[in-house]
C-alpha cells in the first residue's frame, strides 16, 4: 500500500522497523534510515530474522534539509516517520514540504541550546503543510500520542464535559543498573530537569521540577509507586484542543536510585545544557554524561517489569459527576521477546506504526499540522488493541481523586 523512510535507528527506531515490517501489507516498502547505518543494518537483520520482511537502509544525515530533500526526492515515499532526535524535526518537516512527503514524529521539536518543549514552532507549519495539501501528525508515541488519543477517546465515549486531566506514566521496571535512562539520556534528563509546568483554568504554574509527589497503586497488581508531577509537551495541545479541561497534569513514578544520582548529577553540574570549556575543548555537560550512560537499546534483555501509562479524567455524564481511568500495561520481557526491545520503545513505536497507519488508510489523512487528539480516537484505539498495546477503560469512585 505505501512506501515509508523510519529517519532515526535508535530504541524506538528498532520498534518502529519491526512493527511495520509485521504488516507487509500496509508497509510495502521500508527503508530504515540514519545516520550511523550501521545501527540500520542491525535492525535489518533483526527484522529479517524476526518477521522475515527485507527491509532497506541508508545512511541520512537529517540536519542537511539539502541532502535529505535529494534523498527524498529520489525515493517518492508515502510519508516519514521521524524517530531522530527532537533538534531534527524541522529539518525533516521543511525536506518533506520540499518533496510532497507526509510526516509523523513521536516527539515536539527543541532547540539544541533551550529545553523548552514547546509545539509553537511546528505549529507554525500549519499553512505550508495545509497548501501543500499534506499532513503533519505530531506526537504519536506513547506519551505523547496514546495518551492524547485516550483523553479524546474518553470525551467521546464517557463524558458530556471533562474537568480535568491527569497523566499518570509509571514504570515498574527494572534494568538492575543504579542510574540509565529508558531512551535517550540528553532528551530524558532535559524532560525531567525542567521546571515543572501545569496547567489550571488556563494558566500555565510553573513550580520546581519534581516539587509535587503522590502515591498511585496502579490496576492488575502492577503495584504501587510514587509519583512526581513535571511539564510534559502533550500538556500544551491538550489544553488548547480541549479548553474545557480545568486542570492538566503529568505525572511520572522514579525509583529512589535514580533520583538520588539525579539529584547528585545536577548538583556538580553534569545535566547543564550549556558549553564548558575544558582543556581546550568545549563540552556540553549533559551530552558527555549521555555517552558515560548506558545506551537505552541494550537495557532490553536486563528489563524486568511493567509499564503502567494511563489518562485519568474526571467530568460530568448526564448531568452526574464521572471519573474514568483510560489504561495500557506493557511487560518489558514481552515486548524484548517480540521485538528485541525494552517497554518504553515498544510503547512509543507501536503508536508511531499506528500514527503511520491512520494516514496510509487515510483515517486521519488531512492537509495540515496535528497533534493527536485531533483525530477520530476510534481506529486507533482498535489498532492499539490489536498490534500489540491492549487497553482498559475503568470506572472509579466519582470523588476518587490523586490528592484524596
Ligand atoms: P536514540 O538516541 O536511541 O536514537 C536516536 C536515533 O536518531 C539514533 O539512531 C541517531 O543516530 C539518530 N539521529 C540523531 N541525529 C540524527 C541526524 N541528524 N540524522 C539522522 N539520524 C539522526 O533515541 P530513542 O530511540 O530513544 O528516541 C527517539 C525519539 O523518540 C526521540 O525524539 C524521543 O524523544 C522520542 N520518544 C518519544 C516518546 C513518546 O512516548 N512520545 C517516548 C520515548 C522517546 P546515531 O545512532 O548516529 O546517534
Amino acid at each position: 500500500m505505501a512506501k515509508v523512510i523510519i529517519i532515526g535507528a535508535g530504541g524506538v527506531g528498532s520498534v518502529v522497523a519491526h512493527k511495520c515490517a509485521q504488516l507487509p501489507e500496509v508497509f510495502t516498502d521500508i527503508t530504515l534510515a540514519s545516520r550511523t547505518v550501521s545501527k540500520c543494518e542491525a535492525i535489518a537483520a533483526s527484522v529479517l530474522e524476526k518477521t522475515g520482511t527485507q527491509i532497506k537502509t541508508a545512511q541520512i544525515d537529517a540536519d542537511d534539509v539539502a541532502a535529505l530533500s535529494d534523498y527524498l526526492d529520489a525515493q517518492k515515499p508515502f510519508m516519514v516517520i521521524n524517530v531522530a532526535l527532537p533538534y531534527q524535526d524541522l529539518t525533516i518537516m521543511d525536506a518533506c514540504l520540499a518533496t510532497g512527503v507526509h510526516y509523523l514524529d513521536t516527539a515536539n521539536y527543541e532547540p539544541l541550546d533551550t529545553a523548552k518543549f514547546e509545539y509553537h514552532w511546528q505549529w507554525a507549519y500549519q499553512d505550508k503543510f495545509e497548501q501543500a495539501g499534506l499532513t503533519a501528525l505530531l506526537g504519536s508515541g506513547f506519551d505523547p500520542g496514546a495518551t492524547n488519543v485516550f483523553t479524546t477517546y474518553l470525551k467521546k465515549h464517557f463524558f458530556d464535559t471533562i474537568e480535568s486531566l491527569d497523566i499518570i506514566d509509571v514504570n515498574g521496571g527494572n534494568h538492575g543498573f543504579a542510574f540509565a535512562t529508558n531512551f535517550n539520556p540528553e532528551i530524558n534528563i532535559r524532560e525531567i530537569t525542567a521546571d515543572c509546568r501545569h496547567y489550571e483554568n488556563g494558566e500555565v504554574i510553573t513550580t520546581p521540577a519534581m516539587s509535587e509527589s503522590r502515591e498511585f497503586t496502579c490496576p492488575e497488581g502492577v503495584g504501587t509507586y510514587n509519583i512526581y508531577r513535571l511539564y510534559h509537551e502533550e500538556l500544551e495541545s491538550l489544553n488548547k484542543n480541549f479548553p474545557e479541561l480545568k486542570k492538566l497534569q503529568f505525572w511520572m513514578s522514579f525509583g529512589d536510585s535514580y533520583l538520588k544520582h539525579l539529584e547528585v548529577l545536577q548538583n556538580v553540574g553534569m545535566t547543564g545544557i550549556e558549553p564548558v570549556e575544558f582543556q581546550g575543548q568545549q563540552i556540553v555537560p549533559i551530552q558527555f554524561l549521555a555517552k558515560l550512560l548506558p545506551d537505552p537499546s541494550t537495557l532490553g534483555p536486563r528489563t524486568k517489569g511493567k509499564t503502567c501509562i494511563g489518562c485519568l479524567v474526571k467530568g460530568t455524564k448526564d448531568g452526574a459527576p464521572k471519573t474514568y481511568y483510560c489504561y495500557q500495561i506493557c511487560d518489558h520481557e514481552a515486548c524484548f521477546e517480540e521485538v528485541g526491545s525494552q517497554a518504553i520503545s515498544y510503547t512509543t513505536g507501536v503508536p508511531a506504526m499506528i500514527g503511520a497507519k491512520m494516514l496510509i488508510e487515510k483515517h486521519w489523512l488531512k492537509p495540515g499540522v496535528f497533534n493527536m487528539e485531533q483525530n477520530n480516537p476510534d481506529p486507533f484505539m482498535a489498532d492499539l488493541n490489536q498490534y500489540g498495546l491492549p487497553w482498559q477503560v475503568i470506572e472509579l469512585d466519582a470523588d476518587f481523586s490523586l490528592d484524596s
